[in-house]
């Protein structure tokens, strides 16, 4: 059975991720990682960009344009695709994505902890403080794959982009909180591979040095993403852009599950061609 767990590490830039994430670049040194420099899709938003990131299409069609856009998706996305084709779906996330892909307006009395095996997200915490700490963030992510055994299972940090707004982008105190996530995942991902998880780790959108993102400066646009996979040789790509719509017809690859109709096959150096 293909697994995969998808970190999101919400805000965080490319330049900041290679220039801080100490662990994740010995992974990419030691040939156990493949990286990636991916451009984001546009507006460079959050709420826009998880659609882009769960469907694999832009916002001229999932109309999804903005953080006040608060409704379900009505585009056939990644949880959903999965919970159909008898994979279990988890997420550790924030609440944005229990109003896309569960249900909408986000209530945290009744909506914080969720469980139906008849939903696109099967299980799920989610946090709506964007303060909420990785430390708490990642146990979460852990508890729901100790407990449920998701096949694809989302975990979203959103301390980057929360120090970002408040120091920006090029400050100490981000690229501090870039460093702590890539300690975070330092104690996670040997044990999340050793479970026969593939991993794919990226951002949504980056951070300008002002401290705000929306628009189409590399810092707001060019984000990371490392996959540890036995599917994709372990390589340094970083010399090429991949398009961020790329991405969830990627994780469908990595899944084994065919492509939805707006899907675009994913041109991702070094993913193997299906068998
Ligand atoms: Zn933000």
């Amino acid at each position: 059975m293909k697994k995969v767990i998808f970190v999101l590490i919400d805000g965080l830039n490319a330049e900041t991720a290679f220039r801080h994430m100490g662990f994740m670049e010995h992974l990419v040194e030691a040939h156990a990682a493949s990286k990636y420099v991916v451009r984001s899709e546009l507006p460079s938003v959050s709420r826009p960009l998880y659609e882009v990131l769960m469907t694999g299409t832009p916002v001229s069609v999932n109309r999804i344009s903005s953080n006040e856009t608060i409704r379900k998706s009505t585009q056939k996305n990644l949880f959903q695709m999965s919970a159909d084709a008898g994979i279990a779906t988890a997420a550790a996330a924030y609440y944005f994505f229990s109003e896309l892909y569960l249900h909408a307006p986000f209530h945290p009395l009744t909506d914080r902890f969720h469980s139906d095996s008849a939903s696109a997200i099967q299980n799920a915490m989610f946090y709506y403080d964007d303060s909420y700490p990785n430390s708490h963030l990642f146990l979460d992510a852990d508890e729901l794959i100790i407990r449920h055994h998701p096949g694809f299972i989302l975990v979203h940090p959103m301390s980057v982009d929360y120090i970002g707004h408040q120091f920006g982008g090029g400050s100490g105190e981000y690229c501090k909180a870039a460093f702590n996530v890539d300690c975070i995942l330092s104690r996670f991902l040997f044990k999340w591979i050793e479970e026969g998880y593939s991993v794919i780790i990226t951002a949504d959108h980056g951070m300008g040095k002002d401290g705000i993102h929306g628009g189409t400066s590399a810092e707001e646009r060019m984000i990371p993403m490392y996959i540890l996979s036995g599917q994709v040789d372990a390589a340094d790509y970083s010399g090429q852009t991949v398009s961020q719509l790329h991405i969830a017809p990627l994780v469908c690859k990595l899944l084994g599950l065919p492509l939805s109709e707006h899907m675009i096959e994913p041109k991702i150096p070094g993913l193997h061609p299906a068998v």
